[in-house]
């Protein structure tokens, strides 16, 4: 008799398009770090599904205001008001220090905005010559996989079979600001990049990249532009990882652990020089701003400030890398990471460690091949990340 798992994989592989290649687990239920398959073993959740569930699975605070209201409206639609998003708008603004906010539901949906956003603001405030605005981006970005953010895209693999690509992008090495100053031309609008980049191994800057950066953009009228949707929200060990230079960008992009981990909510923030260039009928979504997902974004954002998760981030992110460090085996190439978002970068393939790790009760999934990445949820105990160590040591002698 075929597990329910089995059944589950083989359903899933039967009639699902072909675009993952999920580890063979089947999650049935979650609590704070841990999941649960269908046959009842529980694994710790290292990955918190690319840092959406920061606050952890399910925590009690979302959830009673996801049923709460649930139970009063879900969808309004932009065509009426509804009585969530004001408070949430508010919220927003004053967590980012920006007078407006404009939601979306996926990371990739606010990428679009903000090149939107972008591209207007380059005709309409700084004069560029209509529909040749450019906009610069850092090699192995990872902005999300709709058209815009592929074309956006300096992987082949993301690319292959969907052109043409969107115009008017240029792609310069990550960390590099003397190739962002020659980049820069008068129709540039904007440098989108994430301040550490997630998808392609968690790839921290040099420190005075994000200050210098800033500067060349301030000096030759360019939004600074930063993709937060990985990164921000407490996962660096600072609210938003622009933070650790005390960077405040012209445009935060938010994703992910907004919702928190439990409706999907996106938007873009900035300031109304920048954001007052939409106007109704220039950008929308049927479920962007719904009561559902402020509600749930508000409670989200309560217990990540009032829970102190960046705070936790820190300590344990710095803990736990301490002690990736002390494990001493020719494979580890580099243990990076800030707060507990660490990339472990092996000198061989990743995969094979992570099927092993599962073996072990810990889910982790390979990034870029090489990198096996820790980022669980910031409720994490540290009884809970010593138990994590002892299993990536078993796996890595
Ligand atoms: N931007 C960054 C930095 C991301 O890490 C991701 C997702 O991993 C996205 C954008 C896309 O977000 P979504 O998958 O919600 O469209």
């Amino acid at each position: 008799m075929a597990t329910k798992t089995e059944n589950m994989i083989h359903l899933t592989e039967k009639y699902g398009a072909n675009n993952y290649h999920p580890l063979p687990i089947v999650i049935s239920k979650a609590e704070g770090v841990w999941v649960e398959d269908p046959e009842g073993t529980k694994y710790m959740d290292m990955l918190s599904a690319y840092s959406a569930v920061n606050q952890g699975h399910r925590h009690p605070k979302i959830i009673e205001a996801l049923k709460e209201q649930a139970d009063k409206i879900t969808l309004t639609s932009r065509a009426f008001h509804n009585d969530q998003l004001g408070p949430w708008y508010e919220k927003v603004s004053k967590l980012t220090y920006k007078e407006m906010v404009l939601p979306m539901n996926t990371g990739a949906e606010a990428v679009e905005t903000a090149v939107k956003t972008a591209r207007r603001w380059a005709y309409q405030v700084k004069g560029v010559e209509e529909n040749r605005a450019e906009i610069i981006v850092c090699e192995d970005n990872f902005h999300g996989r709709t058209m815009t953010a592929v074309s956006m895209s300096s992987s082949d693999e993301y690319k292959e079979g969907f052109g043409p690509m969107l115009p008017g992008i240029k792609v310069i090495p990550f960390n590099d600001t003397e190739a962002l100053k020659n980049a820069i031309t008068p129709n540039t609008a904007a440098f989108i990049f994430e301040p550490i980049q997630g998808e392609a191994g968690i790839n921290i800057p040099d420190e005075g990249f994000l200050t210098e950066a800033f500067k060349i953009c301030k000096e030759q009228n360019v939004l600074f532009v930063a993709d937060e949707i990985q990164a921000g929200l407490g996962r660096s060990g600072k609210l938003f990882a622009c933070d650790w230079e005390e960077i405040i960008p012209d445009m935060y992009i938010l994703g992910k652990a907004l919702g928190g981990g439990v409706f999907p909510i996106s938007c873009v923030a900035a300031n109304r020089d920048i954001l007052g260039v939409f106007n109704p009928g220039s950008h929308g979504s049927t479920f962007g701003g719904n009561p559902l997902a402020c509600a749930v974004s508000i409670a989200a954002l309560d217990v990540l400030i009032d829970d102190k998760l960046s705070d936790r981030s820190l300590d344990l992110g710095n803990y736990f890398m301490e002690k990736l460090r002390e494990i001493k085996n020719p494979v580890v190439k580099e243990v990076r990471g800030k707060g507990l978002f660490i990339g472990l970068e092996l000198h061989e393939e990743a995969r094979p460690y992570c099927e092993e790790l599962k073996k072990e009760g810990l889910l982790c999934k390979e990034t870029h091949e090489t990198v096996i990445r820790f980022a669980p949820p910031l409720i994490i105990s540290k009884e809970d990340l010593d138990w994590a160590i002892e299993k990536v040591q078993k796996v890595l002698s």
